[in-house]
C-alpha cells in the first residue's frame, strides 16, 4: 500500500513539475491553447461591423445577422461569451472598438499565470510517522500517536520506545 502511495506521489510530482515548466515557457498572457482559440476568433472578426450603443454596449453585424454585446457584464446575445467566460468574435470586435486588451475578456482560467500557480505547489514526500505532529484529539480518533503520547516514561524516568517497548531503544 505504501509503495502504491509512493508511486502515485512520484507520478504527481513529475506531472506538476513538467506542467509547471511547460506553463513557464509559454510566451503569451493566455495559455498556448487559449491563444490559438483567440486567434481563430480574431480571424472571424474580419467582416463584422460594429456600432456603439453606449460606452459598454455594442451592436455588431455580419451577413445580415446582428448581435448585442455588453462588455461591462461580459455578455453577448450569442451566449458563448458568458457561457465559456472567453471572448466570442463579436465581443472581440467591440473590445477593439474600445481599445480594450482582448485578454481582459477572458477568465483567469485561460491565463498562463493561473496555470503556473496551479502547478507551483510542491508535492512533498510523506515524512516518517515519528516526525508527524498530530493533535491529541485526532490521534485518539485515527490511531495516531500524538507527540505527548510518543514516549512512555519508565519508572526510573527514562524513555521507552512506544513501538518496540524497549528501554533505550531509539524512539520510532
Ligand atoms: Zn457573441
Amino acid at each position: 500500500m505504501l509503495t502504491l502511495a509512493e508511486f502515485i506521489r512520484n507520478m504527481l510530482q513529475r506531472w506538476f513539475h513538467d506542467r509547471h515548466r511547460a506553463a513557464q515557457s509559454m510566451r503569451h498572457q493566455l495559455t498556448d491553447v487559449s491563444h490559438l482559440v483567440m486567434l481563430q476568433q480574431v480571424e472571424k472578426c474580419c467582416y463584422i461591423t460594429v456600432n456603439p450603443v453606449d460606452w459598454n454596449i455594442f451592436s455588431v453585424k455580419r451577413s445580415g445577422k446582428q448581435w448585442t454585446i455588453d462588455l461591462a457584464r461580459k455578455t453577448c446575445i450569442c451566449n458563448k461569451f458568458q457561457m465559456h467566460h472567453f471572448s466570442c468574435s463579436h465581443a472581440l470586435v467591440a473590445a477593439r472598438e474600445r481599445n480594450l486588451d482582448f485578454t481582459s475578456l477572458c477568465s483567469d482560467y485561460y491565463k498562463r499565470q493561473t496555470l503556473i500557480d496551479a502547478y507551483s505547489v510542491p508535492i512533498m514526500h510523506v515524512s516518517h510517522p515519528s516526525s508527524w505532529v498530530v493533535p491529541s484529539d485526532i490521534a485518539e480518533r485515527g490511531g495516531f500517536k500524538s507527540k505527548d503520547q510518543e514516549t512512555i516514561r519508565s519508572p526510573d524516568g527514562g524513555s521507552t520506545c512506544i513501538i518496540f517497548r524497549e528501554d533505550n531503544h531509539p524512539i520510532v
